[in-house]
């Protein structure tokens, strides 16, 4: 049965001796969501592809970002209509593919008197907006009076409040989004490996044809001989284009952005909230994400390294600020935030005058002389389209290599990810529930896996323990880390904890009760040494310090 289809680390392994031992069409450098969408699209079209993550699938950006897959209704203020107009139609295409990970919600965006942008301009960017999207978004927006938005909202400013917009876009789970992409691609025939970093390039003739790869976990090194590298590097593409070419100069200008989780009852919000900063005047989201918020984002110039970047105590004040301002009943404070996620996007460097939050959010594909692809820029979003027209690009070099026929376009937008399969959320419910799963487990599973739901199912069949809640009243259940590990590619603490399950974010301590139970099962399923085990444990911790330094800024 496809959805028990094992993506485990034996897959890893033969993928990786796979692709050092036979040359592939493809070599794609990097596995968050660009990368994933490119080795899905040009194993569709039936190439030897191959692809290659020094961390976790997603543990770049792709894990950081707010969650959004959405037209971008701030980008109408930069006029980037042909942005907007492709996102909407991306948006309409991820509904689609993956309903159980890309979920329609609804937005309020209120105005008050005085504001940057006045009320009958938003009225007409709104119109824009579902002009944009041809009128086929979720819902046409609203415009709401201001009883309406009390009545709506009553957590929110009132002071100055002229109404509001309701209109829609739709949220997801960006980790697992990446991993439904990436595991896709494996079933479409692609060899993928995550911890396996390019440390150098092959250019045995000037041309780049492969790449020297270290398996960052047994420090394992094999070549990889590829007809066409793709840098799908995301904020580390310059670092890659100076493995090609030291003297490249960057393509990037990379913006950070910063996101604090706190409790929904502290701030109250029943919905998604667009609003002004009071503090700056930008677009900012206060999101819901079941009993949490998450406020975002900031948008300032990168002031570290990819690998370095943390949220710092600013980041926090910022957000925290302009949250309360919002919803004056609120009182924030550093102690009241759960979690907190920062990443870089990878922005195309342009006008180096435009302010962090006005630097384009397209994309561009540049191919060096020696031959190296690059795609730059681009949204979680649109991620599907730059796969598209890179793919499109490495066809076509193909073709020139060796004369092979350019193959058609797969139908990428059409083609369900796994457990996007069946549209019916509520059946699949139902189904749970009909198997004895409590309500809440049955939800949580549903959204996380879609119609791959039984295949977890089945492994409490075969072991009633793994049904289990991993806490004691929350909706996580054993079950899943058995998944995560036999067929999501965990291997380590932190991809079950992070990005599988999410209970670093979700629960209290960045879930640190947990990871001595989780190593455990961990080490029988890995076959892990104490050795092993104990540096696991460690390099969780370190993660969970590095994520509350802004705490020991702040001297909370
Ligand atoms: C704060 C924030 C909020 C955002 N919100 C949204 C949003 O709501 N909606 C939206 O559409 N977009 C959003 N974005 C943009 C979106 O998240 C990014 O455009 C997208 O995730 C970039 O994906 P990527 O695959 O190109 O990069 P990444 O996800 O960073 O992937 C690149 C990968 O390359 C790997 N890599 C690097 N060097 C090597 C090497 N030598 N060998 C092997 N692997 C390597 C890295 O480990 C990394 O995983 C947001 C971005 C940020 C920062």
């Amino acid at each position: 049965m496809a959805a028990e289809t094992p993506f485990s680390h034996q897959t890893r392994a033969a993928a990786l001796s796979s692709m050092a031992a036979e040359p592939v069409d493809l070599l794609v450098i990097g596995g968050g969501i660009t990368g994933a969408g490119i080795a899905r699209d040009a194993a569709l079209r039936g190439f030897r592809v191959a692809l290659v993550e020094k961390g976790d699938f997603g543990s770049g950006t792709s894990s950081h970002s707010s969650r959004l897959i959405h037209g971008g209704i701030r980008y109408l203020e930069h006029r980037d209509f042909r942005l907007v107009f492709e996102a909407s139609r991306e948006r309409r295409v991820l509904l689609r593919i993956a309903p159980h990970l890309v979920r329609p919600l609804p937005f309020l965006f209120p105005v008050y008197r005085g504001a940057r942008v006045p009320a009958w301009k938003l009225r007409a960017g709104m119109w824009l907006y579902d002009a944009l999207a041809a009128f086929r978004n979720v819902k046409t927006h609203r415009w709401l009076s201001p009883k309406q938005v009390r009545r709506a909202e009553p957590a929110l400013k009132d002071r100055g409040l002229t109404g509001a917009a309701l209109y829609w876009d739709a949220q997801t789970d960006d980790a697992r989004l990446v991993l439904a992409t990436m595991r896709s691609a494996a079933r479409a025939g692609a060899l993928v490996a995550n911890y396996a970093e390019v440390t150098s390039l092959l250019k045995p003739d000037g041309r780049v044809r492969g790449a020297v790869v270290r398996d960052v976990l047994s420090g394992e090194t094999r070549t990889v001989r590829a007809l066409i590298v793709v840098n799908a590097g995301g904020p580390w593409v310059d670092a890659l284009r100076r493995m090609d070419d030291p003297a490249a100069p960057p393509l990037l200008r990379p913006t950070k952005g910063a996101h604090v989780a706190v409790p929904r009852r502290r701030i109250g919000n029943e919905r998604a909230i667009t609003l002004f900063s009071a503090i700056d005047g930008r677009v900012m989201f206060v999101l819901p994400w079941g009993e949490l918020s998450y406020i975002g984002t900031t948008d300032t110039d990168a002031d570290a390294s990819p690998d370095a970047v943390r949220v710092t105590a600013d980041d926090v004040t910022y957000l925290l600020r302009s949250a309360n301002a919002a919803f004056p009943d609120a009182h924030l404070a550093a102690n009241d935030v759960v979690s907190v996620w920062v990443g870089l996007r990878p922005l195309l460097g342009q006008d180096p005058a435009a302010a962090p939050s006005q630097v384009s959010r397209e994309h561009r594909v540049v191919e060096s002389a020696q031959g190296l692809i690059t795609i730059a820029g681009g949204k979680l979003t649109t991620y599907r389209v730059m796969a598209r027209d890179v793919a499109d690009r490495v066809a076509a070099r193909l073709h020139e290599l060796d004369g092979r026929p350019t193959a058609p376009r797969p139908p990428t937008d059409r083609l369900p990810l796994p457990g996007g399969e069946a549209a019916e959320l509520d059946v699949l419910v139902e189904g749970a529930r009909a198997r004895g799963v409590p309500e809440a487990t049955a939800r949580h599973l549903v959204a996380s896996y879609g119609s791959e739901t039984p295949a977890i199912l089945n492994l409490v069949d075969r072991d009633r323990a793994l049904g289990n809640p991993i806490v004691p009243g929350r909706p996580e259940i054993w079950a899943q880390v058995a998944h995560a590990v036999e067929r999501e590619m965990a291997l380590r603490i932190q991809d079950v904890l992070v990005r599988r399950l999410h209970l670093f974010y979700e629960y209290a301590e960045q879930a640190t009760a947990l990871v001595t139970p989780v190593a455990q099962r961990m080490k029988k399923l890995l076959g892990w040494d104490e050795v092993r085990e104990a540096e696991e444990l460690v390099d969780y911790f370190r993660l969970v310090e590095r994520a509350r330094m802004f705490r020991t800024e702040l001297k909370i």
